[in-house]
């Protein structure tokens, strides 16, 4: 039941700048989650709709953007996205499927892939966190985004 304690905390981090804001009323909240992170989507805002009634939330839609993981060369430094590393990504899938083991464990990287610069196995996953992209609030008939 992590989906709870994720939606409890961003609830509760929402509601805090709400009232350090003077915001009456919270349209949108723009969630970013790693996308290995196991989260169910459904499950989180499902926990969401449940627990943001009768606060500034009561209104509020739950916009949740999966992040896709960055992987860092320990070898030469370089920053990649599973973007820049495709065609490599597409091998491991056509050898394994849909279900490829890096979707499911980024942590596996070095084992598939290499650094698109220097060739190097020596890859870590940079750890991307949680965040709130953004909130959308209603003051006076017109919202606006903060983030
Ligand atoms: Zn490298």
């Amino acid at each position: 039941m992590h989906e709870w304690s994720v939606a409890d905390a961003v609830i509760r981090t929402v509601i805090n700048w709400a009232e350090e804001n003077h915001v009456k009323e919270v349209t949108k909240v723009k969630l970013g989650i790693p996308s290995y992170s196991f989260l169910e989507v459904d499950i989180l805002k499902e926990a969401f709709d449940m627990m943001k009634k009768d606060s500034v939330l009561d209104h509020a839609e739950l916009e949740i953007v999966i992040k896709e993981p960055t992987f860092v060369c320990k070898n030469c430094g370089y920053e990649f996205s599973s973007n820049d590393v495709k065609d490599q990504l597409d091998t491991v899938r056509s050898e394994f499927g849909e279900e490829y083991p890096l979707h499911l464990m980024p942590a596996l990287a070095p084992s598939f892939l290499k650094c698109p610069k220097c060739g190097s196995h020596d890859i870590i996953v940079k750890s991307q966190d949680i965040t709130i992209d953004g909130i959308e609030v209603k003051e006076s008939g017109t919202a606006e985004t903060v983030s």
